[in-house]
């Protein structure tokens, strides 16, 4: 196993507790749209904890944070926390967590520590940015639009679903086009210096970096640590540039 990966293996034991801790605080205290005053606050106090600077309240709504780690070179990537439970569950009609948003807190902050805590092996820098409401109003809307996510590279975040799913899609990408000049040819037959084999070249190589693989990775391993399984080994075979396909074995 590739030493980070232990490094990383031994960091989610150590922190087994809060990344649990956090799902536990969050589901046993359900909160509504706009009125997660406890479980914003608990995620906060945890990650100032741990060193993250912080802004409590986020662009004027009040629920929202946003915490960052590391400097200001290199990619700057962000996890997204949902925390707001939905209404109208049990003979009470109560608020509760029945979508899961207790481990998408759980996952996406557990990744930014264990992220936080091999910071030596990257350049960039780690945000977590809570984005309330998502069951009524959306505030991820406000918080693009007041420009939270402007100099961010990437976001990640999770979502339960009917089945344990190692499959990572982008929700938003871009689409680039590369136009490749000089000789056309077949590259099975004819000279390598040509063009076929630029764009295979580009192909192979258009990747990300290192963080945001370790970023992606993490998120998928905590949410599948959150989901009670007991192990999964991820490690990237490839990522297919087109559809960012990842291979985990
Ligand atoms: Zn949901």
């Amino acid at each position: 196993m590739h030493e980070l990966e232990k490094k990383v293996d031994e960091l989610i034991l150590q922190l087994k507790e809060e990344i649990e801790g956090i799902s536990d605080y969050i589901f046993n205290n359900p909160e509504l749209g706009d009125e997660e005053f406890l479980s914003s606050k608990y995620l906060v106090d945890l990650l100032a904890k741990n060193g993250f600077d912080l802004m409590y309240p986020y662009l004027g709504i009040k629920t929202s944070f946003r915490a960052e780690y590391g400097d200001d070179e290199g990619p700057c990537i962000a996890f997204l926390a949902e925390y707001d439970a939905l209404p109208g569950y049990g003979e009470e009609k109560k608020a509760a967590h029945a979508c899961g948003h207790n481990w998408i807190a759980g996952s996406t902050v557990g990744a930014a520590l264990v992220l936080s805590k091999i910071k030596e092996t990257f350049t960039g820098k780690v945000v977590v940015i809570g984005t309330p409401a998502e069951e009524t109003t959306g505030r991820k809307v406000d918080l693009i639009n007041k420009g939270a996510f402007h100099n961010i590279d990437t976001v990640f975040q999770m979502h339960l679903n009917e089945n344990n799913n190692l499959y990572a899609k982008a929700l938003a990408m871009d689409s680039w086009e590369f136009r490749f000049t000089g000789k056309e040819s077949y590259p099975i037959q004819d000279e390598p210096e040509i063009k076929s084999h630029a764009a295979n070249i580009l192909s192979n190589n258009l990747s990300l970096s290192n963080c945001t693989f370790l970023a992606i990775s993490l998120s998928v391993y905590l949410f599948a640590f959150l989901s009670n399984i007991s192990k999964v080994i991820l490690s990237f075979r490839y990522i297919r540039a087109s559809g960012m396909l990842l291979n985990f074995s």
